[in-house]
């Protein structure tokens, strides 16, 4: 599904170097290249504030505990993403509320929202899936109508733009009180291990949650709030700081492939590919996902298998149905939308260096089982 090893011989040089900095200084943790980083993100994105963390997963538990969300708040989040989204919420003994999504942009339904809140809600996590912002601005108008927090799950769509409806173009993770992201190797901008961060552009928020990483301490030795541990290595910091420079053109190199996989299926009556809500830089395909219809996903996906083209299925079972999850205040109608899509998703391949030959075989032996 990712070809990492391509990528990193194209860029060895530079990543070497970085990590090699740090092997010389033994700065391992914290350090000037965590910091070096964590500058030249909140430059990119134009964010007051990022937080770097240990993963994708710890940076959404560690925002909800810098809300000061308390047990039995509940959240509103999607059925339609990866497990981590939800898994913080019960950790944290929030209550989660999920619900349906968009089926064009698979993103969480505004309606669906809307008919969740109950006087107890306190928080929405919308997740920008497979790279394309939630439909921020209605979010947005929401959380303010009803007092809520709005924290995005920006794990898939790191340098992803979201276009308000006036033109006004910011990047995604910074429209909310707080944002999330994962740098897990096959992310679109990934480390070579584990590592996360947390956006924001509220101050008090940032020096709250900047204590919360690190034991709840504010002054050394001084233990304010029950904290955790959870720090980016320095060596994932050299290897993200000499990736971040690439981010634009690597989201670029896997817009130009959903490209050329759009106009290669462009005619066939049981595919749908996937929908943009708006400008090319919109959407920075984590996932390039299809929809197929009138065909056998799973056999489809065996096939591409057997012809040696890695595929997936995100995700091949509704949130509300995995025995973590279940709530007896779930109904199955409410989820139309997610119980249709999880039986005709299928994500093809999608990196940074996907050359047309590739592209080619992967759609015509799609094609080939489809028509054949
Ligand atoms: C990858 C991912 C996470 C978790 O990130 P980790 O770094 O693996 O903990 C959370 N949410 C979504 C939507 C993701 O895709």
């Amino acid at each position: 599904m990712v070809d990492l090893k391509s990528q990193y011989a194209r860029i060895k040089d530079v990543v070497n170097e970085s990590i090699q900095e740090v092997l010389e200084t033994t700065a391992f943790v914290n350090g000037p290249k965590v910091h070096e980083f964590q500058k030249n993100l909140e430059q990119y994105l134009n964010v007051k504030h990022v937080i770097p963390c240990a993963n994708g997963t710890d940076a959404l538990q560690i925002a909800m505990m810098g809300l000061g969300l308390k047990p039995g708040d509940e959240v509103i989040t999607t059925d339609f993403t990866f497990a981590a989204t939800v898994e913080v919420i019960a950790l944290l003994q929030l209550t989660p509320v999920l619900v349906d999504v968009e089926p064009d942009t698979f993103n969480i339904d505004i309606d669906a929202i809307k008919n969740a809140i109950t006087p107890n809600t306190k928080a929405i996590v919308p997740v920008h899936l497979f790279g394309q912002c939630a439909n921020m601005e209605a979010i947005m108008e929401i959380a303010r109508d009803n007092n809520l927090f709005v924290i995005e799950d920006n794990a898939q769509a790191i340098g992803a733009n979201y276009t308000y409806k006036d033109g006004t173009k910011v990047k995604a993770g910074t429209i909310g009180d707080v944002s999330a992201t994962s740098f897990f190797p096959s992310k679109n901008l990934g480390c070579y291990g584990d590592g996360g961060a947390i956006f924001t552009n509220n101050d008090e928020l940032a020096h709250t949650i900047r204590g919360i990483v690190n034991h709840g301490m504010y002054e050394r030795y001084h233990h304010d709030v029950v904290g955790v541990n959870s720090r980016l290595d320095a060596i994932q910091a050299a290897v993200l700081g000499a990736k971040l420079p690439n981010l634009d053109a690597y989201n670029k190199a896997r817009i130009d492939a959903a490209n050329k996989y759009d106009a290669a299926f462009k005619d066939e009556k049981h595919i749908v590919t996937p929908f943009r809500s708006g400008a090319e830089d919109n959407h920075v395909f984590h996932q390039y996902t299809l929809k197929v219809t009138g065909v056998d996903r799973d056999a489809l996906t065996k096939y591409l298998n057997e012809n040696d083209i890695p595929c997936g299925v995100y995700y091949p079972i509704p949130l509300h149905n995995q025995k973590a999850y279940l709530d007896e205040r779930y109904n199955e109608s409410d989820f139309k939308v997610t119980n249709q899509l999880v039986k005709e998703v299928i994500s093809l391949p999608m990196h940074t260096e996907l050359d047309d030959d590739q592209i080619e075989y992967i759609t015509s032996k799609v094609k080939a089982f489809i028509n054949g």
